[in-house]
């Protein structure tokens, strides 16, 4: 397994393609965005240099993998050839359907086809096309080139043979991976996500402020970072999106988005890459002003 098709080239699609090619696969990287094709070689170069700085890479190494990784627009094309492709595409289930549709008829019979999906069911996806053996959820976590866990995710039909080669894969790229079922969630959203949604209803309802709440969860349970500014770096709207599909999935209202997240998403404040969501980015990490809290205790 030497060639690989990224599709998707925003937070997380950069990401995987950035780790790839820092181990030696060829990797297309696709987007039917070009200027977000420009903008993930952008961060991949920048990433690079801040691994070079650090002396975990030489510069020969950054070479090297700029030269493993090249850009596409026409998926057809980049993904004829490849052995595996992982799809990294926004969250949405009938984009990521179509797309999977496309890359059943367009690859090898043999390539395996990969969703970083953070919610939607491997088993959906695998149901609209003709190799459910071949479908897996190789879901990374954010930001790919440092954290090392992969959550290796088999739908319904996914064949043993296609877990092991996605497992020992996941190995060569110095990940650890964890084999999981394919259930609303998984597990790495099925835990994280209520927590966040928790998070953004102690803002709504008044419990506490966003600095308060993020040093609570820091300082008080040694999390790195407070679960508000973890769903700005995440995104606000794949959030949203994943919370919607635990709510759906399970039925149960638990899951419901909060209506101050929902507000937030539909206003466009999506977090890190829209430059602001409960943190204002756009000069350092200030607090933002979050409008519309509610206080059902006035
Ligand atoms: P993003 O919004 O940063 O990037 C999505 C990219 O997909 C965009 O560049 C967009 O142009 C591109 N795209 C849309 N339609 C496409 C198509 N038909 N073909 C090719 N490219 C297309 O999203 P993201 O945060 O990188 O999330 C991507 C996937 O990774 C989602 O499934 C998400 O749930 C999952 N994920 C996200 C995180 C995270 O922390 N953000 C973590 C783990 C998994």
């Amino acid at each position: 397994m030497r060639n690989i098709a990224v599709i998707g080239s925003g937070t997380m699609g950069n990401g995987i393609a950035h780790t790839f090619a820092q181990f030696g696969y060829t990797v297309n990287l696709v987007d039917t965005n070009a200027d977000a094709l420009q903008k993930a070689v952008d961060t991949i170069t920048k990433n690079l240099d801040r691994q070079v700085a650090k002396g975990t890479i030489t510069e020969t190494d950054k070479e090297s993998t700029l030269k493993n990784l090249s850009t596409h627009t026409d998926l057809k094309a980049a993904v004829a050839n490849v052995d595996l492709v992982v799809e990294a595409a926004t969250e949405n289930i009938e984009l990521k359907l179509q797309i999977f549709k496309d890359l059943d008829a367009f690859t090898k019979p043999e390539t395996i086809l990969a969703s970083n999906t953070s919610s939607i069911s491997i088993t959906k996806i695998a149901s609209v096309t003709n190799r459910g053996d071949k479908i897996i959820g190789m879901h990374f976590m954010n930001p790919v080139p440092i954290m090392k866990l992969v959550e290796v995710i088999r739908g319904y039909a996914t064949s043993d043979i296609t877990t092991n080669i996605v497992m020992e894969l996941s190995k060569k790229l110095d990940k650890v991976p964890v084999e999981v079922n394919d259930y609303p969630g998984f597990v790495a959203n099925r835990i994280l996500m209520p927590m966040i949604n928790e998070a953004i209803y102690s803002l709504y309802e008044g419990v506490a402020g966003v600095y308060e709440i993020d040093t609570v969860m820091k300082l008080g349970m040694a999390h790195p970072m407070g679960p508000l500014q973890l769903a700005d770096f995440i995104g606000l709207d794949v959030c949203l999106a994943i919370l919607n599909v635990l709510h759906q999935g399970f039925g149960n209202q638990k899951y419901a988005p909060c209506p101050l997240l929902v507000n937030m998403v539909t206003a466009g404040k999506k977090g890190v890459k829209s430059g602001e969501g409960f943190y204002d980015y756009s000069n350092g990490l200030k607090e933002a002003k979050v409008a519309g809290k509610f206080n059902p205790n006035p």
